[in-house]
């Protein structure tokens, strides 16, 4: 066995690779979506996975996500720009028992990531590639938790950071991204809004941008939830896991992590199934999963708590469709006065002070058990994407 332990230490990173059209980019030049104007999908990072490498190489490595560096795309790691984001705890339910009964249900906490959210993790591997690939100025649209991250990220790297974020969004967003000193640009508007403006604005000023999906280096960043879901639960995947879906990075990401550590040998090919819980103001996803299209319509009804879940349109809708059902999955909404009573009962009776959006997955586990399609038995994971501490102006506390 000790033998056979081939330790790579550098990025196994080949090619980019457009999942629908099967087009192959340059990895060493900078990229954003597939060119192919019928296509323009999401690009997919390519590594060389057949070379034997054995998990043990990860024994002793630092706990952060950068301890899966061969499977990220930075190839000279002093490109690297981390603030320790990663290798989250997993933390069981201990308390709400009554609405358990036999099943395991565990939180994957992301609140702990530096700014308060798992957009750490996706930030930190687009910032370190761009400054890899010579990038001076990055620019991104955001409902919050991206824009802070983006600023911290890129104060580190001394890379300028442009953020435009809806006027909406609680204070302290945009007091983050003032403190690490980017440019913020107010809109009154949503994501989608801020998203076109960005555009506009990167053209001709020769910003990049980090929208979601329109760069292929988040999506990997994000992965590596998938990568330490497997580590944390001894390489035997969860039965369901439950994700809120915004732009879908996380959901698209841990499918491909699970993809990739099959092809490594490190899983076997059992998944969980997947479940997207969207807010009632924004579910576009939950809407076309659930009529059986492969594609999402644009759905905005306003205002949610849950800022990171107001995507009207995602931009891999269709790759985010294809995930749920790959893996047998569900679709569904929470309202904004379920996710506030919700994200009490966690405080109250767990200690623990989540994200409107994780608490939103709270309340879809307790709906899919009602329903039967969470089974007796099985063991369920919900990820909480960020720490509620950012959104307390818009929780009442009674
Ligand atoms: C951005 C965000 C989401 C949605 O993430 P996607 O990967 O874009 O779907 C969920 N929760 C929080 C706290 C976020 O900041
Ligand atoms: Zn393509």
């Amino acid at each position: 066995m000790d033998n056979q332990i081939a330790i790579a230490e550098n990025s196994l990173l080949t090619y980019l690779k457009c999942p629908v059209c099967g087009a192959i980019y340059d990895a060493s030049v900078i990229n954003t979506v597939c060119t192919d104007d019928a296509c323009r999908s999401t690009l997919f990072a390519q590594y060389n996975l057949r070379t034997g490498i054995t998990k043990q190489m990860l024994e002793g490595r630092p706990a952060t996500m950068w301890r899966y560096k061969e499977f990220l795309p930075v190839i000279d790691e002093k490109n690297i720009v981390t603030l320790g984001e990663g290798f989250t705890p997993i933390v069981p339910i201990e308390n709400l028992k009554q609405f358990i009964g036999d099943n395991e249900v565990l939180w994957k906490d992301e609140s702990g990531n530096p700014t308060g959210s798992f957009k750490a993790r996706g930030i930190s591997a687009a910032v370190s590639k761009a400054k890899e690939l010579g990038i001076t100025a990055i620019a991104t649209p955001t409902a919050g938790n991206a824009g802070g991250a983006l600023a911290a990220y890129a104060a580190r790297a001394g890379i300028k950071a442009i953020v435009y974020m809806p006027k909406q969004t609680p204070q302290i967003f945009k007091d983050e991204c003032r403190l690490y000193g980017a440019d913020l640009v107010e809109i009154d508007g949503n994501i989608s809004d801020c998203g076109k403006l960005v555009n506009e604005h990167a053209l001709l000023n020769g910003w990049f941008q980090v929208s979601t999906l329109k760069e292929p280096y988040r999506l990997e960043g994000k992965k590596t939830m998938g990568y330490e879901i497997a580590e944390q639960f001894n390489w035997q995947l969860p039965d369901v896991i439950f994700y809120p879906t915004g732009g879908g990075t996380g959901l698209i990401g841990i499918w491909k992590a699970f993809e990739e550590m099959e092809q490594l040998g490190w899983i076997g090919s059992k998944r969980p199934r997947m479940v997207a819980v969207q807010s009632e103001s924004c579910n576009g996803i939950v809407k076309a999963f659930n009529a059986g299209h492969t594609v999402s319509e644009f759905a905005d009804g306003g205002f949610t708590i849950a800022n990171g879940l107001r995507v009207p349109k995602p931009y891999a809708d269709k790759v985010i469709l294809k995930v749920l059902r790959e893996s047998n999955g569900a679709a569904t909404t929470i309202s904004d006065k379920e996710m506030s009573a919700a994200l009490k009962e966690i405080a109250r009776n767990e200690g623990m002070l989540i994200a409107p959006e994780g608490a939103a997955l709270w309340q879809a586990f307790k709906k899919l058990k009602a329903a039967q399609w969470v089974k007796p038995g099985e063991q369920v994971l919900l990820i909480n994407t960020g720490s509620g501490y950012k959104y307390l102006e818009n929780i009442d506390q009674d």
